[in-house]
């Protein structure tokens, strides 16, 4: 048999990409918790084995390197992140978890570091790091609210002066590739929304897809230009003037100390996990966990914010009349057409 007829006629609908194999080098050695790694782990649109197992054809295979999912330990799990420092790893995607400490205060010792210098068997720190690797990624990616701006851990009086990445490379950085920095906060990032955001590179290295849109503060525009408020099902609630008073109702939780209306995330509308959980949604107020002011501008988080007060009471003085309007006609839109019944004659207004 002609082993070229042998070969599906649909196999003409594949392409290979344009990058063969990308190396995805995690840092969680931030100052962070690791709750971003733990958090993707729970994504199904695509799931983390989704992606490495390659379920979604044309595109790059992948190698990641994330110390809490690794088979390998110690100086093994180091190696990629070395060979990459030493320009010997040209196609990999930099994922930052956690917040950068300020080195430069210290006089001597460091706020976090990950594996140790073999020339100065010293520590290498975050910002060492950075300085190494971020000249050579195609990508630079922030994982978690303290990667992309700085987070709880950057709040006043923390005692080091830790920040976000653009805050460090500059908000203006690009990578070798032409990249800006790629944000994706949340605290910690809902999974799909990281999951879909290396989704999107991964196309996008495989040069199937245009540059990746992103909003000011470095967001992919398509999960963060809505607010909580836009995709939160109890704005019905906010609009007829029904807010909570305690925990616990299914009214709008503003006064409660819901900041969901100035609040950029998709959460409510997306839910957390295959569509279930949230935050506001489902009783918890929004904190702004994805905010560049989070979470000094936000607190003491189960106050009324500010803006709050005037909205609800304005809408508190016409909501009362808007909701009894829409319970009368509600009433009317539950009873069924008067010519809906078993007499024997016909009333539905037809005529031969
Ligand atoms: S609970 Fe928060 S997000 Fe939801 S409607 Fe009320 S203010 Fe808006
Ligand atoms: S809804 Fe608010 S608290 Fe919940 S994840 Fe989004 S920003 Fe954070």
């Amino acid at each position: 048999m002609d082993p070229a007829s042998a070969i599906p006629y649909g196999r003409k609908t594949q392409r290979a990409p344009a990058l063969q194999e990308v190396h995805i080098l995690w840092i969680t050695a931030g100052l962070g918790c690791d709750g971003d790694s733990v958090s993707i782990t729970a994504a199904t649109q695509p799931s983390i084995e989704d992606v490495l197992l390659g379920a979604i054809p044309g595109l790059p295979k992948v190698h990641l390197h994330n110390p809490v999912l690794a088979y390998e330990n110690g100086d093994e799990f180091l190696a990629p992140f070395h060979a990459a420092a030493r320009g010997e790893l040209d196609n990999f995607v930099l994922v930052v978890e956690g917040s950068i400490p300020n080195e430069k205060i210290n006089r001597e010792g460091y706020w976090a570091a990950m594996g140790t210098d073999p020339k100065t068997q010293e520590p290498i720190t975050i910002p060492q790091w950075l300085d190494r690797l971020t000249p050579r990624a195609l990508a630079v990616v922030g994982a978690g609210t303290c990667a992309t701006y700085g987070g709880i851990h950057a709040m006043q009086g923390n005692p080091t002066g830790c920040m976000g990445l653009a805050d460090y490379l500059g908000w203006n950085w690009k990578s070798v590739a032409g990249l800006p920095i790629v944000n994706v906060p949340g605290c910690p990032v809902q999974p799909d929304n990281f999951m879909e955001t290396l989704l999107y590179l991964l196309y996008q290295l495989a040069g199937l897809a245009p540059m990746i849109p992103l909003d000011g503060a470095l967001r992919p525009k398509w999960l963060f230009q809505r607010t909580v408020h836009d995709g939160c099902d109890r704005a019905g609630s906010y609009e007829q003037g029904l807010f909570a008073k305690e925990y616990g109702t299914p009214n709008c939780i503003v006064k409660l100390g819901c900041w969901g209306p100035v609040v950029n995330c998709n959460v409510p509308k997306r839910g957390w996990i295959n569509g279930v959980g949230g935050c506001p949604n489902v009783g918890g107020i929004c904190i702004g966990c994805t905010m560049p002011g989070f979470p000094d501008k936000f607190m003491p988080f189960m106050e009324q914010p500010p803006g709050a007060v005037l909205s609800s009471n304005l809408i508190r003085s016409y909501g009362g009349l808007i909701r009894s309007l829409r319970k009368l006609t509600n009433s009317t839109l539950n009873e069924e057409p008067k010519w809906r019944h078993n007499r024997s004659r016909l009333t539905t207004g037809y005529s031969r």
